[in-house]
């Protein structure tokens, strides 16, 4: 007899970032939808609010009425990995209510074209690593001394700062370029304009599940309790503003003006049978930060910039296993010192580089400070991100035939204002 579960019904593609072994999950509005939870299975959203008026996943529906999945995470590892893998229990049930009633089957699940996909948290702290061992020695060598490019301190601890949350826009936006004060290098005095070398950063971020309180210490043991899955992001930034400003406090208006994420999450569970090993870390790291088994993790990260009315370009293929320090130890230094997280909170990477040039994590890398440009298939050039560009991150894990992605995270850039 033929197997028909939902899962034949919808056939799923092998290239899908949405398998069976995914169910991420997110927030969707259509014409009649404000705002539901959903999760997502090949070309389909899930809509669970309306999965649930069958009572299919046994809980209070209302939580995924909400704007934003914080309730919904809230309630904890236990009950959301529970309602992830009954998801998947029902998408494998031969004899499935969905199966056979076509109106709830058609309520349910929605075409992912059909629907807009929303922010899905609303985000409390945001802060910025910088984690990647070849982005920071990249940098390091292009801005100071090649011999000693990395600080003294990036051996011994996860660099990081606090960014604006309120900025950070889910796929599909699009910005103006900004303006600020910048010093040209043969000037004197500083001039005011729209920044001329608008780039990108390569980065994933992963979304805090659950809360601390002030005074509370994340060891590097406990830290994925607390992490509720990963998106992809942009950390656009604006290199001209940012070499005038940086000093001694850090980033500031190079960053803020806009930052740009995927919108599903895909949770640690899902992500759990691509861990790989991590770097050696020497020197050693102060007992805190040291932890055992594989916690880097392999997830290819693609980069593309199309032109207006143009093709995609790829300049960029790098992974998430480059990370020198995990997210255990981001996590794990975030709270060393007693300060809380909150549910919602988001972490980013910082830009992710590998060893290899067309694995550089960041256009500044890329065209090695504009001296090197990158040549697209219109026959144009970039040097850094011109104005109505367009610039798409896709990421995905893949292994022994097991295939979960990230959707898209996607931006343009529009003419400062
Ligand atoms: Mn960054």
């Amino acid at each position: 007899m033929a197997n028909n579960n939902l899962l034949t019904r919808i056939n799923v593609s092998p290239d899908s970032d949405f398998s069976i072994h995914n169910i991420p999950f997110g927030v969707y509005t259509d014409n009649e939808v404000d705002h539901h939870a959903c999760s997502a299975i090949g070309e389909y959203i899930i809509d669970l609010f309306e999965l649930e008026s069958a009572d299919m996943l046994n809980m209070n529906r209302s939580v995924f009425q909400e704007q934003y999945l914080n309730s919904f995470i809230e309630l904890g590892k236990p009950e959301t990995n529970r309602v992830r893998m009954k998801l998947i229990e029902i998408l494998t049930d031969e004899n499935s209510e969905l199966n056979t009633n076509k109106d709830f089957f058609n309520k349910v699940f929605k075409k992912q074209s059909d629907v807009k996909m929303l922010m899905p948290v609303r985000i409390g702290d945001y802060t910025d690593f910088y984690s990647s061992i070849d982005h920071a020695t990249n940098v390091g060598t292009m801005f100071r001394d090649p011999a000693n490019a990395l600080l003294p301190n990036w051996k011994h601890l996860p660099v990081g700062y606090h960014g604006r949350s309120s900025s950070i826009c889910v796929s599909g936006h699009s910005f103006h370029r900004p303006k600020g004060q910048q010093k040209p290098a043969d000037a004197e005095m500083p001039v005011f304009g729209a920044s001329k070398l608008l780039d990108i950063e390569l980065e994933t971020a992963f979304i805090i599940g659950k809360k601390t309180e002030m005074g509370d210490h994340v060891t590097t043991e406990h830290a994925q309790d607390h992490i509720f899955g990963m998106v992809l992001f942009n950390d656009w930034s604006a290199r001209d503003i940012q070499t005038w400003e940086y000093v001694p406090l850090g980033p500031f208006l190079a960053k803020n003006f806009a930052s740009t994420m995927s919108p599903w999450i895909v949770t640690l569970e899902a992500l759990a049978p691509f861990r790989v090993k991590g770097y050696d870390q020497i020197p050693k790291l102060l007992p805190y930060l040291e932890y055992t088994g594989e916690k880097n993790i392999d997830i290819n990260l693609n980069v593309f910039l199309k032109p207006q009315n143009g093709k995609e370009n790829l300049i960029c293929s790098s992974n998430y296993k480059y990370m020198y320090y995990t997210m255990e130890q981001q996590l794990a230094h975030h709270t060393v010192n007693g300060c809380n997280i909150n549910v919602g909170d988001l972490m980013a990477s910082g830009t992710i580089s590998g060893p290899e040039p067309h694995q550089f994590g960041s256009m500044l890398e890329l065209t090695w400070k504009g001296t090197k440009p990158l040549k697209l298939s219109d026959g144009t050039e970039r040097k850094f991100v011109n104005d109505n560009d367009t610039i798409i991150i896709k990421g995905f894990c893949e292994k022994e035939g097991k295939r979960i992605g990230f959707g898209e995270c996607t931006a343009t850039l529009l003419p400062a204002k």
